[in-house]
């Protein structure tokens, strides 16, 4: 038997191609410093959710494509190589909060919001962090008490992305007072019922602007309970999902600031050569492609492994790599443009600021390395060595 080599589809070809066609026919990439000042991209949105993207990840049945995680992954990846705050947006409504609700959500719930998200006429945001807790999941306060029909719900979340725009809150929260991990369930907030109060903004050096909000004793239907004490297990799986991609939006980040850097120095000249033809700027560019090219290999890897949710360590082996891997291509690619790079009139000084998010949401780096490093401990085999984690 042949080992074959790594290729996408036709399909997959294609989608990426609409994909593209659509960031160069709308400007993307130039227009993002719209957004720099923290206005929601939703003229973009709009477009996407013309040629499906916004329900790429929801059942058919919902109105959705139904695409796979490596395929969302493919599409937020050459959003992100023109617009980082786009691209969030994008990570938003296929993210962890619409496979929360697609795969554990009940039937009604699925029906109400899963065409609306497709349509781009409901956004939807994911509440996990609180001041005290970010990483520190084990932690967190905020709490449902369940009372006969009804589930109250009280706490504070913060840095929350689309506070301002979503209409649907996925909310993370403990059920019952129940202590640990074990107790996390989670529950589905509208913005309009009473008690739910956004109580302070930061607006981040990316573009986009994050939130604090209170849950002031929330009442909700029993129905919005969409995951019970226990149901820790299965949030962490879908949250694997954006262990993927996340990620995909720094691979795309730093294939946009390798495009920007071989247009630059190719133009620029400097004692009448192009800045391209000086050796030391080469070494850079061969670099940085090989610093790309070995991060996408790792992060499709990671996606394909869904079914349907990523495996945990490949997920997160990717996720440490590509984060770190884009923060230095888009520091490189800001580099041979000399001073104007750092000016905001070319887009590599935004992919720059964008590419700082990476390491910081969707799981930590830190708290990746302890994952991956306690599982090798625990379970490398010296046998088999490389062949023996179940990856290839
Ligand atoms: C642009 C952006 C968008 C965001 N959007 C959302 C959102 O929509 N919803 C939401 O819930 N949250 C969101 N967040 C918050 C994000 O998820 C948290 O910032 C993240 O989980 C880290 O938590 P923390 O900030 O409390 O840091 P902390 O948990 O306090 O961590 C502080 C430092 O300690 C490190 N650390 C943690 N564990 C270990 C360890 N075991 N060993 C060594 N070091 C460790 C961390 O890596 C970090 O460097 C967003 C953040 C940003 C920047």
């Amino acid at each position: 038997m042949h080992a074959q080599r790594f290729k996408l589809t036709e399909e997959q070809r294609a989608l990426v191609g609409t994909v593209r066609d659509l960031t160069i026919h709308k400007n993307f990439r130039a227009n993002s410093i719209k957004y720099l000042d923290g206005t929601y991209p939703w003229d973009n949105l709009n477009d996407l959710a013309k040629i499906g993207a916004l329900g790429m990840s929801i059942p058919e049945e919902y109105g959705g494509t139904d695409l796979g995680v490596f395929e969302t992954a493919l599409v937020i990846e050459e959003v992100s190589k023109n617009c980082y705050p786009t691209a969030m947006a994008l990570m938003g409504m296929v993210g962890v909060q619409v496979r929360v609700i697609s795969n554990f959500a009940p039937e009604s719930m699925k029906k109400d919001i899963l065409p609306k998200v497709c349509s781009g006429e409901a956004h939807l945001a994911v509440c996990m962090t609180e001041p005290h807790a970010g990483t520190d999941v084990p932690n967190y306060k905020t709490n449902t008490t369940i009372k006969g029909n009804k589930a109250i719900v009280k706490g504070v979340k913060t840095l929350i992305s689309r506070a301002k725009e979503a209409e649907w809150f996925v909310v993370f929260t403990r059920i019952n007072g129940t202590p640990g991990r074990h107790g996390i369930g989670c529950v589905l907030v509208n913005r309009n019922y009473p008690g739910f109060e956004v109580t302070a903004q930061y607006h981040t050096m990316g573009g986009e602007n994050l939130a604090e909000i209170q849950f002031n004793d929330v009442e909700v239907p029993l129905e919005n309970v969409i995951l019970q004490e226990g149901g820790f297990k299965k949030l962490l799986s879908a949250f694997n999902t954006q262990r993927c991609l996340n990620p995909s939006v720094s691979l795309g980040l730093a294939e946009g600031a390798f495009e920007e850097a071989i247009k630059y120095v190719r133009e620029r000249t400097i004692r009448g050569s192009a800045v391209s033809e000086f050796q030391g700027i080469q070494w850079k560019l061969a670099e940085m492609y090989r610093d790309i090219e070995a991060g996408r290999a790792l992060l499709y890897r990671a996606c394909l492994s869904a079914n349907p949710f990523p495996d945990p360590h490949e997920a997160a082996i990717a996720k440490m790599f590509v984060n770190e891997m884009a923060i230095r291509v888009c520091s490189e690619a800001l580099q041979v443009h000399g001073g104007y790079g750092f000016t905001d009139d070319y887009p590599i000084s935004r992919m720059y600021r964008g590419v700082r998010y990476g390491t910081l949401g969707g799981g930590a780096t830190e708290a990746l390395k302890d994952l991956v490093g306690k599982k090798l401990v625990k379970d490398f085999d010296l046998a088999d060595g490389f062949l023996g984690m179940g990856t290839f």
